[in-house]
């Protein structure tokens, strides 16, 4: 089987984990033996663990994410949440600080109150920048009805882009819908990378011509982008399965050497596993 790196994982133990929807739904435990189960069986060697959102929308702590990845015999690696407050912005840098294991930062564009280049996060990017740790942000539709998609919008990351040509950026679920905006960005800018996690989740109406029409539309951005070396496989597990998400890459209209680029090589060299 193709050797695979997930670059979009959730996973928590709590009851109060927002994504445990998503986990009934796609039939699934969600739990941390489950995913090293899954992440074997599907040649998935490696792993970014990324706090899920709990209910009462704050993210789950990011001790939590550090203490689950040590004990997941060296399969994940903790992506650090960054909420906007300067007083969060510390304590997530003493977090990336205090533990080399971490391998990137994540905003959460459209959830919090806050755009992608508010002052509050020029600690972060500075910091990212000077160890070349990426950041990834949630870009695109959002779980919830109460998300802003201003905030969230892809092109909202223009201008971070801009003025931090050095920062490795990384724009979470393709943007969805905004697919082409993210081909834009991808090909404008060098340090700009963009995951195909959580585009599909569940069954419903016309779920087989939705993988399509996405299959369509990601095979086009790589034609508009001129190639593959920007783009990387993620599940956002639980909310999509490991065979949604193979199911898709297979679909993509690109020389198998692409598809090998998106499975782990891309991000094998972005967060330098
Ligand atoms: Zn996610």
């Amino acid at each position: 089987m193709q050797r695979t790196i997930d670059a979009h994982i959730h996973l928590s133990e709590r009851k109060d984990d927002a994504l445990l929807t998503y986990a009934k739904n796609n039939g699934l435990r969600y739990s941390l033996s489950e995913l090293m189960g899954l992440m074997r069986k599907n040649s998935v060697q490696r792993g970014l663990l990324l706090s899920p959102p709990l209910e009462d929308g704050r993210p789950l702590p990011n001790q939590q994410i550090i203490e689950l990845c040590e004990r997941s015999e060296g399969m994940l690696s903790p992506v650090v949440t960054v909420e906007p407050t300067k007083k969060e912005v510390a304590a997530a840098l003493r977090t990336a600080d205090e533990n080399s294991e971490v391998k990137a930062f994540k905003i959460r564009l459209g959830y919090v109150r806050a755009a992608a280049d508010s002052r509050v996060f020029d600690p972060v990017y500075d910091y990212a920048q000077a160890k070349g740790l990426p950041v990834l942000y949630h870009t695109g539709d959002t779980a919830f009805s109460t998300g802003d998609l201003r905030l969230s919008h892809p092109l909202s990351l223009d201008s971070v882009a801009n003025r931090r040509e050095e920062l490795k950026i990384v724009l979470c679920h393709f943007g969805s819908p905004w697919f082409e905006d993210v081909a834009e960005l991808i090909y404008k800018h060098p340090n700009a990378y963009a995951d195909i996690s959580g585009l599909t989740t569940g069954g419903g109406a016309y779920a087989k011509e939705f993988v399509g029409l996405l299959a369509r539309k990601l095979s086009e951005a790589i034609y508009f982008a001129g190639g593959a070396e920007k783009i990387l496989f993620g599940t956002d597990y639980p909310v999509t399965t490991y065979s949604d998400a193979f199911a898709l890459v297979r679909l993509l209209q690109v020389d198998d050497s692409d598809k090998e680029m998106i499975l782990w090589r891309n991000a094998k060299e972005v967060f330098r596993l």
